[in-house]
């Protein structure tokens, strides 16, 4: 098929809107595969790169990295997806055979493939000029060339506005729960930051068996949708004092999942523990912060990790998800906030902090 011009919306400096236009979109070369995107999440870690708050990143770029589509071209060795196959694209991309896929830890994987080798053409061109892809992916756009590791099939019944979510929120969130903090039936778990990420890591909660869930926001809207999915508590981090008003409902969590990223969080996320409880944090932070906890809590044997992409294993857990979803256990219907088009996506993203919407979905 070779090259093809396709419409995106590009990040042409850090800090500036992303600008609609053409996208000049490679060949797959051998390892990888071409795909029609129909739908992307905007997820904060997009905003985060905007600001140029991710380390070893260049613009211009292409943003998005939470996306479904149809495969219309594989390169020559792909042999595990074929055009027509739907798929989930995410940034949990994986080799399954390095040291860290070999032990199961994927979310380590030190062969992402998600740059061409040094030499090779790339794979965006803006205006002429090379662009990148952000976490090897890049679904602002209406097509991606994209290692064939980054890609998990699904149902073809599957709904692709939501599979999207499976790409990042729900893999990160739910993930934590399960293969990071690993909740166990009759488990009190609090969630602090209910956005894509945080209400994925309630429904994980509430599927784990939690016996409480208690979601912790600053917008009302979100502390509705975290009811609906099965928060037993919430609580207007707001109006309240969460470390408080966590306490007084349990006397303190087996569990908090932090989905927030910021210093201030992570330490709330810590002192709201009992006993030998443990704080997950999912949250992206940013270089260069530091979080200090008091030290007498140690001897209370209280844990803090972190929790890269939910230790997920992509081509396992995804099509699990969908299953999931398509079987009425996962509701992505409520995660799924607004829907925008292309159009919309610019304004979206500039307005993403502000947004009620748990989360919003670009459909091409
Ligand atoms: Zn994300
Ligand atoms: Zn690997």
């Amino acid at each position: 098929m070779g090259r093809s011009v396709v419409r995106g919306a590009v990040l042409p400096a850090f800090n500036a809107s992303v600008e609609l236009g053409e996208v000049e979109v490679d060949a797959p070369g051998p390892s990888e595969v071409r795909v029609r995107t129909a739908a992307t999440g905007i997820c904060h870690s997009d905003a985060h790169a905007q600001t140029g708050g991710i380390p070893g990143i260049e613009v211009p770029m292409v943003l998005g990295h939470e996306a479904a589509g149809v495969v219309i071209e594989v390169g020559s060795a792909v042999t595990t997806v074929k055009p027509g196959d739907h798929v989930v694209i995410g940034p949990a991309q994986s080799c399954g055979t390095c040291a860290w896929c070999s032990q199961g830890l994927p979310q380590h994987c030190s062969n992402l493939g998600r740059v061409r080798a040094a030499g090779e053409p790339p794979r965006l061109t803006v205006n002429g000029q090379p662009a990148t892809q952000f976490v090897g992916v890049g679904s602002f756009a209406e097509e991606m060339v994209v290692h064939v590791n980054s890609v998990a099939v699904v149902p073809e019944k599957m709904p692709l506005d939501k599979a999207a979510l499976l790409g990042c929120a729900v893999i990160t969130g739910l993930g934590a729960v399960r293969h990071s903090a690993a909740v166990r039936f009759g488990d009190t778990v609090a969630v602090v930051g209910c956005g894509g990420v945080g209400l994925s890591a309630v429904q994980g909660a509430v599927l784990a068996g939690a016996s409480r869930i208690i979601a912790v926001d600053r917008m009302p809207e979100k502390l509705e949708v975290a009811r609906k999915l099965g928060a037993t508590d919430t609580i207007d981090a707001g109006a309240t004092d969460p470390v408080a008003a966590v306490k007084e409902l349990t006397g303190g969590v087996d569990h908090a999942i932090e989905a927030v990223g910021i210093p201030a969080t992570i330490a709330q996320a810590f002192a709201m523990l009992r006993t030998r409880g443990t704080a997950t944090v999912v949250g992206l932070a940013r270089p260069g912060d530091t979080v200090s906890l008091p030290t007498m809590d140690l001897l209370s044997e209280k844990r803090l990790q972190g929790s890269r992409l939910g230790g997920t294993r992509a081509r396992v857990d995804i099509p699990l998800y969908a299953e999931m979803y398509l079987n009425g256990r996962l509701d992505l219907d409520v995660l799924q906030g607004a829907t925008v088009d292309l159009a919309g996506l610019p304004a979206a993203l500039d307005g993403l902090d502000h947004s009620p919407a748990a989360r919003t979905v670009v459909v091409y």
